[in-house]
């Protein structure tokens, strides 16, 4: 196995958070070397998402740490702008992931004060270890019973391309996020004949209210007002534009949205059309399911529907535990950092993870500048550096 001594940090995952650290880490003065599985930056955004995916948080919100949008982007960039921003991220700060390399053991080693990072033919030694893989590295594909039995489609949202894929057929979409409500539009407008699966109760704001988008609005109001007050106005104005969701088989939680992601982290729908088709009747919502069968699926409630494909828009998993070897700051059941925001983003022995704190790319962000501040007052107090890439074999 190949030995490789990295005088900086070496990071995992070439995402917009590895990006963002690294680039933040160069202004400094520190050099970093990325691990990336797959053959590209940004992956992710280039092979898993949908063609009609636009950003869904305003454009000031997702851009990344010394490099602002471009000042034609539109206000929700779509997924190919994103995806150009990002290519150009990594041209400007020179940025040049190792690919095709996956991690696939990393551990600090307390004998000799370094982390060995393992892939399937190299071990990267490092004092500074920065996990970047991201809360959606792995599809989450759910149990249900009967899947093998049914004859048509049954794919991830992360394999969804478009509903033109889908035109003329009935399919069921599983999952009522931001991603299973915008894949039941796109199939929708596509001729397709779309039902959803809604189990739980969940929360659909309008994306914009009073021309302002919801999410800079809630921000903006969060300075003044406490949250309750902040969520009893969201809930208002919902009520206001969209009209009772209950009523259509979206009922909502019992504590408000905002409180709601604070404590569990669960992210409110921000509608962009689909709530009207579903007021419409064009989508419908069906409960959970008890069972798929050969033609179709039947349903809790004891209804029966024939579909000819089935789409799992049933989220995503971090992939940490499987790979990282460490037991303080990471937790082995759901791979986050213990602590949660504002503290998610620093364990023990030079270990840091960017990316992980539910606040997609404006959290990936902070987390980057707090990382490369803090590596780089180690590194520039002389932190036992390493030479350039000694290379070893044995
Ligand atoms: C459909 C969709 C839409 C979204 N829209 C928004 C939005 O509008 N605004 C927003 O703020 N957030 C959004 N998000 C959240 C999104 O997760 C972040 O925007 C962003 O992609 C997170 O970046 P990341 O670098 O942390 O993770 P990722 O983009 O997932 O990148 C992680 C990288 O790590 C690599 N990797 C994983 N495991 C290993 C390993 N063991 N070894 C080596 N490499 C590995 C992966 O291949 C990947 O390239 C969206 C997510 C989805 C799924």
């Amino acid at each position: 196995m190949k030995q490789v001594w990295v005088p900086g940090p070496v990071i995992v995952g070439a995402g917009p958070s590895g990006l963002a650290t690294a680039a933040c880490l160069k202004e400094h003065g520190v050099p970093s070397l990325i691990l990336e599985r797959e053959t590209c930056i940004a992956s992710l955004w280039k092979l898993k998402t949908y063609d009609r995916l636009k950003l869904h948080l305003p454009k000031q919100f997702c851009e990344l740490p010394l490099m602002p949008f471009p000042s034609d982007f539109p206000t929700y960039p779509t997924r190919q702008q994103f995806i150009n921003y990002l290519n150009a991220y990594a041209q400007r700060f020179s940025i040049e992931p190792v690919f095709g390399t996956e991690v696939r053991l990393a551990e600090y080693d307390s004998n000799i004060g370094f982390w060995r990072v393992r892939t399937f033919d190299s071990e990267f030694i490092c004092q500074w270890l920065v996990v970047a893989t991201g809360e959606n590295a792995e599809a989450f594909v759910p149990d249900i019973k009967g899947v093998s039995e049914f004859r048509g489609r049954v794919l991830h949202s992360s394999e969804y391309r478009s509903g033109a894929d889908f035109s003329g057929e009935k399919v069921l979409v599983v999952g009522s996020g931001n991603s299973g409500m915008e894949i039941c539009l796109d199939l929708c407008n596509n001729c397709a004949a779309a039902s959803m699966v809604v189990r739980d109760t969940l929360h659909v704001l309008p994306r914009e209210i009073l021309e302002r988008s919801t999410f800079s609005l809630s921000l903006w109001l969060l300075k003044f007002l406490p949250i309750q007050l902040v969520d009893s106005l969201l809930l208002l104005f919902s009520r206001l534009i969209l009209g009772d969701t209950g009523k259509f088989g979206l009922k909502r939680p019992k504590i408000g949205p905002l409180q709601l992601k604070n404590t569990t982290g669960r992210t409110p729908v921000l509608d962009i059309g689909t709530f009207s088709k579903i007021k419409s009747g064009q989508i419908k919502v069906v409960p959970g399911i008890l069972r798929l069968t050969a033609r179709g699926a039947e349903f809790s409630d004891g209804r029966q529907a024939e579909f000819d494909s089935v789409i799992l828009a049933t989220g995503y998993r971090s992939n940490v535990p499987s790979w990282l070897k460490e037991g303080e700051f990471f937790n082995h059941e759901n791979g986050y950092p213990k602590k949660p925001f504002p503290h998610s983003w620093r364990g023990q022995n030079g270990l840091y993870a960017t990316g992980f704190n539910k606040r997609g790319l404006l959290g990936a962000s902070m987390d980057a500048r707090k990382i490369a501040e803090d590596i780089a007052c180690q590194w520039n107090s002389g932190a036992k550096h390493l030479p350039l890439q000694l290379l070893f074999t044995s």
